[in-house]
């Protein structure tokens, strides 16, 4: 087969022979689609006959899509609960499957405020290597000469956890970092990260930014491409290059190593790349101890070619801010993932972010579609489509079957067809069903914000104070970013008794205290998110906004607040009005793991208005 048609490239052909075995896999896989999901399916469904959840439907060994869809319920997260704790709580019998579990990866999304916890075997790893695989072969179509230099990324561990029954629980990332997969791969010379593993390995989290940093600002010429996973990591450490470049700099003039790089392996690997370089130094001080930062990467990394970062999804509000930092670098978005499952990569990398599609790779579990019709309560499986019938323009629900043992699961995802690539549909990440607000890995919902409300309204009884209207924002203009939550008040006495600054910071901290594990992980641990912001407006505001709305067509009798707001009017509508602002005065609590904080000191900054 033609490798160079492949994929359509300017570009044309890949660039070794590694690279066309990984584009023929695409092809070939993208090419059968139907075929490919058929058999995936009888796989899973072979292997795991004898699971305890594919027995009670009286399944009998049956292997085909057909009683496959007409006996299996599709299910969330919620639903398998009681069979995921059993397995947590250490029994070993094959539940969900065959394969033991051999640990959780801790998912962003929660359940009853805590994360989810997702049953995993071992082989799932090496379906995530070769999704891996994929991204480079791909990219080096459309940039070339990425042998010439290395990839600046940012990675980090998290800390991990044991089930009561003895299982590891832990991230997705975390447990393919310390995965031999990993630690051990080939090189690559297309494929060349200045962080070292130890680095990358270091669960202190201020030692492994510190010395990922450090690597990159020795290796500035190498540099051809930096990253982050998300968007809103490499803004972390970009504010962490502003907090402690002259720490930084001091290394590099002297070629001696911060004390506070204290873990024994990072001092082991760093001190083979410590070197005084007086003039790197100087370089690297005068860029960082300018005021203006605006194209900061380009400057300090000049051969950037692109910024690997996902910036769909959530991550779209930190596009302007990415773009004052690199000048407007192109932002690849390689692929689309989760702990349940990888799901696909982008064909097209370099392509602007409002288009881009991924393409789900057949080979990687059984996908369904459930049409996504916003006010539908038709959830019936009988309308689940399946992956080579989906169409294009149409919105669908993400379902799907892991090897794993997840039957019809429910991810959460909203997609819509933007086109096929060979028979497998190309899909644009709309958004996360129940998301309101997000600023790192955090995922807060309407629920949880309702009852975040009521939790910190209640010490505003005693002044006879009431929350008659509220909204929010998730307002990336800080780094770290942060909620914002709009206050209409209501007083309803007139002794003057009203509450004081001090009681709305309360307010603040009380809405941090009741909001989920992983807002409070990121608060605390990652300091990923800022203190979670009050803005007090003024009566009859809300009003306002609703007129607001109908005067732009919104049916006065369905006009609802909207509980999350971003639309630059409505925004400078409620910023108008604004009379008092407060902020969290302290940390909620969170559970701690170990690790200390990657930007010490909890202070927000203004980047950009
Ligand atoms: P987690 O299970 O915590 O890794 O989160 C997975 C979720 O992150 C997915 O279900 C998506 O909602 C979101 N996500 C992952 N990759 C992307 C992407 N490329 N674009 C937009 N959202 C993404």
């Amino acid at each position: 087969m033609a490798v160079d048609s492949i994929l359509s490239s300017p570009l044309g052909p890949p660039v070794c022979e590694k690279d066309a075995k990984a584009l023929r896999f695409i092809e070939e896989m993208t090419r059968n689609a139907d075929a490919v999901q058929a058999n995936v399916l009888a796989e899973i469904l072979t292997r795991n006959a004898q699971t305890e959840y594919l027995k009670s439907f009286d399944f009998d060994g049956a292997t085909d899509r057909e009683t496959f869809k007409s006996k299996i319920p599709m299910v969330t997260y919620e639903d398998l609960q009681p069979l995921i704790q059993r397995i947590a709580n250490g029994d070993r019998s094959p539940i969900l499957s065959a394969h033991p579990v051999s640990e959780f990866l801790t998912s962003s999304g929660t359940s009853a405020g805590e994360r989810k916890l997702m049953p995993t075997i071992k082989e799932e790893l090496d379906r995530r290597q070769l999704l891996y695989s994929l991204l480079m072969p791909v990219m080096n179509l459309y940039v070339k000469g990425l042998d010439k230099g290395k990839g600046l990324y940012f990675l980090f561990i998290k800390s991990e956890t044991k089930t009561p029954g003895g299982l590891l629980a832990r991230p997705v990332l975390t447990s393919y970092y310390k995965s031999e997969h990993f630690k051990t791969r080939p090189y690559d010379p297309y494929n060349v990260y200045t962080s070292p593993n130890e680095a990358i390995l270091c669960p202190d989290s201020f030692q492994s930014m510190y010395s990922q940093m450090l690597c990159g600002l020795y290796e500035r010429e190498q540099v051809l491409r930096v990253g982050a996973v998300f968007a809103s990591g490499l803004l972390r450490a970009i504010r962490f290059l502003q907090l402690n470049w002259q720490e930084l700099v001091e290394d590099i003039r002297t070629g001696s190593l911060n004390p506070k790089l204290t873990d024994p392996s990072i001092r082991e690997c760093m001190i083979r790349v410590v070197r005084p370089d007086p003039y790197l130094a100087d370089f690297i001080e005068k860029e960082c101890s300018k005021e203006n930062w605006e194209r900061i990467i380009t400057r300090i990394w000049p051969n950037t070619k692109y910024l690997d970062v996902i910036v769909t999804g959530a991550m779209a509000q930190y596009i302007p801010t990415l773009d004052y930092y690199s000048g407007g670098l192109p932002k690849a978005c390689t692929m689309y993932a989760s702990s349940e499952c990888y799901f696909g990569l982008n064909l097209n990398p370099m392509c602007k972010p409002s288009e881009v599609s991924y393409t789900i790779m057949p080979n990687m579990a059984y996908f369904e579609f459930l049409p996504h019709e916003p006010n539908s309560t038709r959830d019936s499986p009988s309308r689940l489509v399946d992956l080579a019938d989906v169409e294009i323009g149409k919105e669908y629900e993400l379902v799907i079957t892991t090897y794993a043992g997840l039957y019809r699961y429910r991810v959460g995802d909203i997609l819509r067809v933007t086109g096929f690539h060979n028979s497998a549909p190309q899909f644009q990440f709309v958004r996360r069903k129940n998301v309101l607000l997000s600023i790192d890995s955090d995922k807060t919902d309407e629920a949880e914000l309702q009852a975040a409300v009521e939790r910190a309204s209640k010490l505003l009884r005693e002044f006879n104070t009431s929350v008659v209207e509220y909204t929010s924002y998730a307002d990336t203009t800080t780094i770290p970013g942060h909620y914002v939550i709009y206050w209409e008040l209501l007083g309803k006495d007139d002794s003057g008794n009203s509450p004081s600054d001090s009681v709305l910071e309360q307010c603040c901290l009380a809405m941090e205290e009741s909001l989920n594990s992983v807002y409070r992980q990121c608060r605390v641990a990652d300091n990923s998110i800022g203190p979670l912001e009050i803005r007090v407006v003024t009566n009859g505001t809300f009003e306002e906004l609703m007129d607001y709305a109908i005067s732009r067509g919104a049916s006065i009798n369905q006009y609802k607040v909207p509980r999350c707001v971003s639309f630059t009017p409505i925004m400078e509508l409620l910023d108008s009005r604004v009379v008092s602002t407060h902020f969290s005065p302290s940390l909620p609590h969170w559970k701690s793991g170990t690790r200390n904080d990657v930007a010490r000191g909890g202070e927000i900054k203004k980047i950009r208005e």
